[in-house]
Parts: structure tokens; sequence; C-alpha cells
């Protein structure tokens, strides 16, 4: 798909222009005359990123940027804005706006196309992310409620402020100039040799990695390069400091993975204020991911006993079968409830139910393989599935937690008083290409029953 590129300029001339350079390159151009048109169509169309001019009338470029990143609609959207030429006030004023990038006019064709591609290469990294999550959790969610607003938590207000920064640039003089200019608002460690970069790295969880371009003691883009094969650091903001004639290598660190620049020489506060893109990046990043993994487990997991749910036992069913058939491997399934619990709830109180629960899941677990599945089923009930088990095996397994139930007491209270209790067991096998998770669970279901009406504590199976 190509990229979508929105640009806004109050001149028809410098439209024209600009959109005949980038459907050049194939990407598909929308041209507006002013920022309130921009603030609309980014709302209501997907833009990849928008070109947007400084000086027009009505909002003018800071104005239509700030707006366009402070709408949770439109913050994810890279901003290149279009400067005059070596206007360093508009540079730093248009990064605190929230800017990704600028580049001066007239603009250069090359680096436009290279920052453009970029920055939409980053975004795309974000909504990958996001994609990620949502799919995920609908996955295992039979709700669809809350879905769609779950990730805004973990965007909440951060001013890219406090980051943990690793320099490498092997000139002394450079590398504390960067120092200088970050020390204000992050933490910095410099280091001048590769072999101490590669040292440090894992050393720390980094939010941002600085690397100078004009290294000479190593050669940067190979750092850059072997840096962001690892997964763990393929996502990790890297700016490059680059001299004014490298333009060719700063385009070669972009496709290399580098996230952001500074062209020497620079203002310090324009190195700080992207720094801070960097690491506010780097924070949102993984917060989704954290909140990605949190909201799976919290769909998955039980949070009782910290056994699985049975959302998660249905859906894993399926899999564990197939397996089975592809393999030609044995598969039992155990239910397990416990006896009379109702009676340990009205005599001792709910609360020690509870405690009842999770020592009982806790027994569960620890009778089981680490390839077995163990899930609370509802209530006092419990099912596990035994992988590469055949029917035998696995009624000698609920024998052995049934005994290991029944003869070993329960704790109950601070004080060491204790509570007998007991469970029955209903077990069944997976017979084949016509069985299925359903009708193993009614058949494991049926011996179950068997087991109470024969008087409870014991183990019943029913083989097909
Ligand atoms: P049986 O031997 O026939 O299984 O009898 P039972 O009392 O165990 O079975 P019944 O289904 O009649 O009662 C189950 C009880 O489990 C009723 C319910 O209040 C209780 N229960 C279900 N979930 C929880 C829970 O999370 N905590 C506690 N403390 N009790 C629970
Ligand atoms: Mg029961
Ligand atoms: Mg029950």
């Amino acid at each position: 798909m190509s990229i979508r590129v929105l640009a806004v300029d109050d001149i028809q001339a410098n439209l024209k222009l600009l959109s005949a350079r980038l459907t050049a390159e194939y990407y598909s151009v929308k041209s507006l005359t002013n920022g309130l048109e921009a603030l609309d169509y980014c709302r209501n169309n997907q833009v990849d990123v928008v070109l947007l001019d400084v000086v027009m009338p009505g909002l003018d470029g800071f104005e239509t940027c700030r707006a366009l990143k402070s709408d949770p609609a439109t913050r994810d959207i890279p901003i290149i804005l279009l400067t005059a030429l070596k206007d360093d006030a508009s540079r730093i004023k248009g990064l605190n706006a929230g800017a990704d990038d600028f580049l001066s006019k007239p603009v250069n064709d090359v680096a436009l196309i290279s920052r453009i591609r970029n920055l939409a290469s980053q975004k795309q990294a974000l909504e990958d992310m996001r994609t990620h999550s949502i799919n995920a959790l609908r996955r295992v969610s039979n709700q669809d409620e809350n879905i769609d607003g779950f990730t805004e938590d973990a965007e909440s207000f951060d001013d890219g402020r406090n980051g943990q920064i690793l320099v490498f640039d092997d000139d002394p003089i450079t590398a504390e100039k960067i120092t200088r200019s970050l020390a204000a608002e992050q933490a910095i460690k410099t280091v001048l040799a590769e072999e101490d970069a590669s040292a440090a790295l894992h050393s720390c969880d980094w939010d941002a990695v600085i690397i100078g371009l004009s290294n000479t003691s190593s050669d940067p883009l190979a750092f850059l390069s072997r840096l962001k094969a690892p997964l763990e650091f393929r996502h990790l903001p890297t700016l490059v400091v680059a001299k004014p004639e490298d333009e060719k290598r700063l385009q070669r660190s972009f496709e290399l993975g580098a996230t952001n620049y500074v062209v020497t020489p620079y203002q310090e506060r324009e190195l700080a204020a992207r720094m801070r893109r960097e690491v506010w990046r780097h924070r949102m990043l993984r917060e989704l991911r954290l909140e990605m993994e949190n909201t799976l487990e919290l769909a998955v997991i039980d949070p009782l006993t910290g056994l699985q749910n049975r959302r998660f036992l249905e859906r894993q069913m399926a899999t564990l079968i197939d397996q089975s058939l592809r393999y030609q491997r044995d598969l039992s399934v155990m239910i397990m409830d416990i006896d009379k619990f109702k009676t340990i709830n009205d005599i001792h109180g709910h609360a020690v139910g509870d405690v009842v629960l999770k020592e009982v899941s806790h027994r569960i677990r620890r009778s089981l393989r680490g390839s077995d599945l163990a899930c609370r089923f509802g209530g006092e009930e419990f099912v596990c599935v035994l992988a590469e088990t055949e029917l035998d095996v696995a009624v000698l397994a609920a024998e052995r937690l049934r005994r290991e139930i029944e003869s070993v007491p329960f704790i109950i209270n601070d004080d060491g008083s204790q509570v007998k209790v007991t469970a029955s067991f209903g077990i069944t096998q997976f017979t084949g290409r016509h069985d299925s998770s359903v009708a193993m669970l009614k058949r494991a279901d049926e011996a179950l029953y068997r087991a109470k009406e024969a008087g409870r504590n014991q183990v019943i199976s029913k083989a097909a």
C-alpha cells in the first residue's frame, strides 16, 4: 500500500510541486491550503505523514501541529514542518509544538522522501502494536466491550523527560556537547568505544541511544545495524548525529532503523526536543506492550486461584486436539469437583471457602506436569487436560491427587485450625477424529456424576 501524505500549504504552486515529487514516488497525496481543513481531514481519513507549511494565514503550521498532536485521534500521525532556511527559532518552536521533524525550504527531494519513509514506518510500528493488542484481546475475549478504550491509559501525559539515554560517540568533545544539551532533563551515560557501547546496552533499560555518525574508531552504521538486529532492541529509539555532508549516511541510518537525527551544528535545545520525542515514543510503545500482556493475562487467568480460566481452556483444547491427531498422541481430560463444598462455606464462611479453593488449586498445579493444562472451570470445579497421557495413567494421576487432597489437612486459619476436604473425579480420553472437546467434557462430567453418586471422594473413568 502506498504511503498517504497530506500536504498543507497556502500557496498552490508549492503544493503542485510537492505533489508532483511525491506522486513520482507512488505516494498518494492529498493537498489542502489551510490548517483547519487539515485538522478535519486528519480526523476523518487515514494519513501516514503530514507535510505542514509553517507560515499560513488562519491557523499557522505551529497551531495546526499542536492541535493535531493534542487530539488522541490524530496524535500518532507524524508531522514534518516546512520552514524557512536556517530558522533555528522556528525549528525549536515546531519541535516543542510536537512536530516530528522539519525540512528547510527549498526542500531537498532525497531528504524529503527519506524522512517521509522513515516517519511512516515509525507510525506503522505503533499501529501494528495497537492492532496486535486489540486483536489478541479479541481472540481471548467473548465480549468486545472495553476493547476500544483499553489503550487510552497507556498514553496519559508524558513529557518525555527523565529518560535513560546511552550516548556512543568516540569524539570526547562531541560526546560532551551532547551530554550538555541533555543533562538537564535526561539521565545520560556516555561511552567512547564500541565495546563499551555493546556492553552498556544490556546494563540498563534504555529509553534511547544516540550514535555519532562521524565515529571513526568503528563503523557507526555497522553498529546501528547490529544494534537493531535482535528483537529486544528493534523498537529502541535511536538518534544519529550527522554532519551536513553526511546526508547519504543519514539516509542509510534511517534504512537501518534510526528514528531521529540532528545535523551539526545543532542547537542544544533542538537535540533536547528531539530526544523528548524519542523518550516519549519509547515509553508509549513499552506501555502498550505491558498493557497488552496484562490484559491478555487477565482475560485468561482466574484471579482467585491463578489457574487458567474456562475461556482459555476452551480455546486451548482445540489446539491440543489438533496436535493429538497430527502426532497420534494420547490426550486425557480430568474433571474434579470438591465434595460438599457448600457445607465448608456454610460452616466456616466464604473467606475460608476461598482459602480452600486456593489450596486445592495449588495441589492440582503441583501434581501436574508443566505441559498439562489446569483450569478453574467454575465455582469449585476444575478441569485438567493431560497431554500425551493415556487413560490409565490419567486415572493414576487423579488418584494421586485425590489422596493428596484427602490425606493432607487444609489449614484455614493462623491459629492452625484445619478442615478436611475431599474431591471427586471424572476422567476420559480423546478417542480420535470423530471425538471433540465438547464430547470429552461431557463424558468426563458423566463419570464425575457417577463418582458423586457412588459416595464421592473417588475417581471414575469413562473411556468412550
Ligand atoms: P457436591 O459434593 O455435590 O459437589 O456438593 P457441593 O456443595 O460441593 O456442590 P454445590 O454445587 O451444591 O455447591 C457449590 C458451592 O460452591 C456453592 C457456591 O456458593 C460455592 N462457591 C462457588 N464459587 C465459590 C467461590 O469462588 N468461593 C467460595 N467460597 N465458594 C464458592
Ligand atoms: Mg462440589
Ligand atoms: Mg459443583
